[in-house]
């Protein structure tokens, strides 16, 4: 089997499960119960929270455990949006987040009462700090932007635009960084961000687990009400062995990231230099990109039908992004740059791991040449 569709779910870890099972067995106690298996349970926690928060380079108590990344991002968005309501009601973001950030601005918008700007991308899918600042309003409150998108892979200026809000201490910064985690580095602390947030399942830890980091101070009205385990911003029991199994897939991650970096580059450029020379490819993914996403369209060939006919060869890659995949629509992000609807439409992405081999790439490359010609042929093109 070869797995491309990385930027939808990954693989986990062996060490993950195992952490996970070793954890479920010995350590079931309930992290809030008083008695000696509850405070095992809570002192294997705060190890967890302590090792995530060295690995992200920030503290422990700006560690939240989460269910995942769309939680993480409604927390941030609509917590710190009604905390700091009496103080604003305008937000910014921009035109391709993913739809657990885009979707919660709409919600605020439609039932709530605030006003949403969303920043348009140039055409390489880049926001500029200049728009996010024009953007600013005497009642903005907060700004949302994600890191590396997760259709095409664009690297957005974080640093520069948390140095930008410097100027507006009255303006929170969120940062959706879920496909940027041990791909893409971004020191969290000297970024200016307030809200940041992180999914286990992307970086080979599990699914339904995941961190908000929430900067010292920051004003945030919690989600859920209940037991507010997680400094009373988050309630729920926690999943001790996803927390653990989490702290173990970052950790790996990171290491996998600092030895095999220039591979993963390598990877992406031999793949992006070869399909530049097929007539019929459109490359979508700009230069300045995460090293694991390429994305690129085969106007006039369906791109489901492409993602079918490379599945006969137990090669998995998607369409757009897997959020959206099933309901069968154009690319969000690549209608955002100006691309055509065709275009938008026949798009696929490929999302790396640190594991392909050159080989594995080699028969990626041969499949993907014939089948297009294929499709060609029978399509008349
Ligand atoms: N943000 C981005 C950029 C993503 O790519 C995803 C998942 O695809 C999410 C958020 C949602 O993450 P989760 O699956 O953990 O809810």
């Amino acid at each position: 089997m070869l797995y491309l569709d990385n930027s939808a779910t990954t693989k986990p870890y062996p060490e993950v499960i195992n952490t996970f099972q070793q954890v479920s067995e010995k350590f079931f106690g309930n992290p809030s119960s008083i008695h000696q298996l509850g405070v095992q349970a809570e002192q294997l926690l705060s190890k967890a929270r302590k090792q995530v928060a060295h690995l992200l380079g920030v503290y422990d108590h700006e560690i939240i455990f989460t269910s995942g990344a769309t939680e993480g991002n409604n927390m941030a968005i609509k917590g710190a949006a009604f905390a700091l309501q009496e103080k604003g009601k305008h937000l910014i973001t921009t035109t391709i987040e993913h739809p657990s950030v885009s979707e919660a601005f709409k919600q605020l918008e439609e039932h709530f009462g605030f006003s949403v700007t969303y920043v348009p991308v140039d055409q390489n899918g880049f926001v500029s700090v200049e728009q996010i600042q024009r953007a600013i309003k005497e009642d903005t409150i907060l700004v949302s932007v994600m890191h590396v998108n997760n259709e095409i892979g664009a690297i957005q200026p974080i640093e520069k635009i948390g140095e930008m809000l410097e100027k507006y201490p009255n303006i929170l910064f969120h940062v959706d960084y879920v496909q940027g985690v041990c791909k893409v580095p971004l020191n969290i602390k000297n970024a200016n961000i307030d809200l940041c947030t992180i999914s286990g399942h992307k970086f080979h830890a599990l699914n339904g687990t995941g961190v908000l980091y929430v900067r010292e101070k920051t004003p945030l009205v919690p989600l859920f009400s209940g037991g507010s385990q997680e400094y009373e911003l988050r309630s729920g029991t926690e999943s001790l062995a996803g927390a653990v199994a989490l702290a173990k897939g970052l950790r790996l991650a990171k290491e996998d990231y600092q030895q095999n970096l220039q591979q993963l580059i390598k990877t992406k450029e031999l793949i992006i230099n070869r399909i530049n020379n097929w007539d019929e490819v459109v490359v979508n993914t700009p230069q300045h990109s995460a090293p694991h996403i390429i994305n690129f369209s085969v106007p006039g060939i369906k791109a489901e039908v492409l993602v079918h006919m490379l599945e006969e060869h137990d090669i998995y890659v998607s369409t757009t992004s897997a959020c959206s995949s099933r309901k069968k629509l154009a690319s969000k992000t690549l209608l955002a740059m100006g691309k055509p609807q065709h275009v938008s439409e026949s798009s696929i992405r490929v999302s790396l791991s640190y594991k392909q081999s050159e080989h594995d790439i080699d028969y990626f490359l041969t499949v993907l040449e014939q089948s297009i010609e294929k499709l060609k042929n029978v399509m008349g093109l």
